[in-house]
């Protein structure tokens, strides 16, 4: 193993009564509760957890990422409460690494620092005015309607008729549900207020999915697929030429059947078939057709030229897009790219920008991608580790993995020797770089508070939006 800035200590082995292994979490979001659940749950070892989180309040894409009409799969945040509840937790909200510590700061507090951090960015689509006004990426406005404190701001012009949203996963369609909701539909949600008052002015009618493949290989999921059709008062339109698979994919799925994308075209086929239903907005999913330039009226999106593709057969059997000559233009005011999500780097931690992941060998940090070494007492999990990919239970596993290879690492004494190992030490360094910290005490009480305004307005929740109305709701 190659040490960063602490040596390690063969032989030396924390986790006893006299002296717990002491471990940082840097993010907290899924990967981190589940990595913290896996470490506290040991009973042959004493570690104690301190999590750290830029935001004032936990859960980072539970809260701020998975759609305000999904309650339901809000409810793993019950789980992450248990966790919490150890004494041997604690939570630092509003404190950032990069920002009020630094990974050297961590490496002379903690035994063993776990980056879980997330993919806190999006990927591009490298096509001229994708920076016009009017151009925004998924994850702007995933996070503006779920009330992230960073993102309320933004300005997104719902004076539009036409909306067209580039990709095809889940995020795309959670972004078209919410474009076309009723009021009704979205007050029985935990959208952000401001969001729900912006929406109920919209004048989106039209919304377009660009999806680059075809209908066997769409990205979304059944589930997902399903719940647009009920949709209280938006009709999902497919044509039928391109709910016609084309002959590739035909031989394919009959030397490969695969059950799900089966069902996936089957449905899309009977959307494509169905009468007009007489709804207020529509939801068109189109298939095989690419983003080429998007055009321009007074410095603004007026619309987007799109090429049609045609599948392929790479080398390896997987099914790829490629341009024809086939082009038309679709007249928009406001487009979402929804590419995928992409990690950026934490200063002082290595990074492979091309895959916008910490380089890693099974969760321990290495220098870079290519090297097999792994750094002393340096680990990740999640999205930072394996890229945007995953439901919240996929982050589970990839935790666990980290885990045991943290706990083998104990085991054989390859870890930080840290200067201050004690509980008191680290928060006396954090009251410092960082007064107004948020604990988990902080956050039950404004979840509370956010529970009792959703009472109070007939909301499942009402969030607080801005670190300053949280600070007042706990008197500080
Ligand atoms: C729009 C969207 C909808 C989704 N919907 C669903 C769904 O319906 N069902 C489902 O199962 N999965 C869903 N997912 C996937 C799920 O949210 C992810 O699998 C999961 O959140 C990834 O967990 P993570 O812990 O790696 O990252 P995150 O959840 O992103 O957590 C990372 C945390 O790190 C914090 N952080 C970042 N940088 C720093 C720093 N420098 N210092 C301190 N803290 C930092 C962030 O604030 C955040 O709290 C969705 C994802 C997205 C993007």
């Amino acid at each position: 193993m190659t040490s960063g800035s602490s040596i390690p200590a063969p032989g030396c082995k924390p986790g006893n009564a006299d002296q717990p292994l002491r471990v940082a979490i840097i993010g907290a979001g899924p990967a981190g509760f589940y990595a913290a659940d896996h470490l506290l749950k040991r009973d042959d070892l004493n570690i104690e957890v301190d999590m750290f989180d830029r935001l004032p309040t936990p859960f980072g894409l539970v809260r701020h990422g998975v759609a305000p009409d999904h309650l339901k799969i809000k409810n793993v945040t019950k789980v992450f409460d248990r966790t919490a509840q150890n004494p041997k937790f604690r939570f630092f909200g509003n404190v950032t690494c990069g920002e009020h510590l630094t990974p050297a700061d961590f490496r002379d507090y903690y035994h063993q620092i776990v980056y879980t951090v997330g993919a806190q960015t999006d990927r591009a689509l490298g096509i001229d005015g994708e920076d016009l006004q009017g151009s925004h990426s998924a994850t702007e406005f995933v996070a503006w309607y779920n009330g992230h404190p960073d993102y309320r701001d933004l300005k997104f012009d719902l004076s539009q008729p036409t909306v067209a949203i580039v990709g095809m996963g889940n995020v795309a369609v959670d972004v078209a549900r919410i474009l076309c909701r009723t009021v009704d539909e979205l007050k029985e949600t935990d959208i952000a207020d401001y969001a729900l008052q912006q929406l109920a002015q919209s004048k989106v009618k039209h919304v377009v999915m660009l999806g680059r493949r075809g209908p066997a290989q769409a990205a979304f999921s059944l589930p997902e697929l399903k719940e647009l059709g009920k949709m209280h008062d938006a009709q999902v339109r497919v044509l039928p030429e391109e709910a016609a698979l084309d002959d590739l994919t035909k031989k394919h799925m009959v030397e490969k059947p695969d059950a799900t994308a089966q069902k996936k075209v089957d449905q899309l086929q009977q959307v494509a078939a169905a009468p007009d239903a007489g709804k207020s907005r529509d939801l068109t999913i189109r298939f095989l057709v690419s983003p080429i330039n998007i055009t321009e009226s007074d410095g603004r999106v007026a619309g987007v030229d799109i090429v049609h593709n045609e599948l392929y057969e790479t080398d390896n059997g997987t099914m790829r897009p490629r341009a024809t000559e086939k082009t038309e233009h679709l007249d928009c005011g406001l487009i979402f790219r929804s590419v995928g999500y992409l990690g950026v780097p934490l200063e002082g931690v290595p990074f492979h920008d091309k895959w916008g992941v910490i380089p890693n060998e099974k969760g321990r940090v290495t220098s870079d991608e290519s090297s097999k070494e792994p750094l002393v007492g340096e680990y990740c999990a999640g999205w930072i580790k394996r890229g945007p990919s995953g439901l919240i239970g996929t982050n589970k596993g990839c935790a666990i993995e980290t885990v045991q290879c943290m706990l083998e690492d104990v085991k054989a004494g390859n870890l930080l020797q840290p200067e201050y190992p004690t509980a008191d030490a680290a928060e006396h360094l954090i009251r410092q770089r960082q007064p107004v910290f948020f604990s988990y005490d902080h956050w039950r009480s404004l979840d509370e508070h956010e529970l009792n305004l959703g009472k109070e307005a007939g909301r499942p929740r009402v969030k607080l939006t801005t670190v300053q109305s949280m600070l007042e709701v706990l008197g500080k």
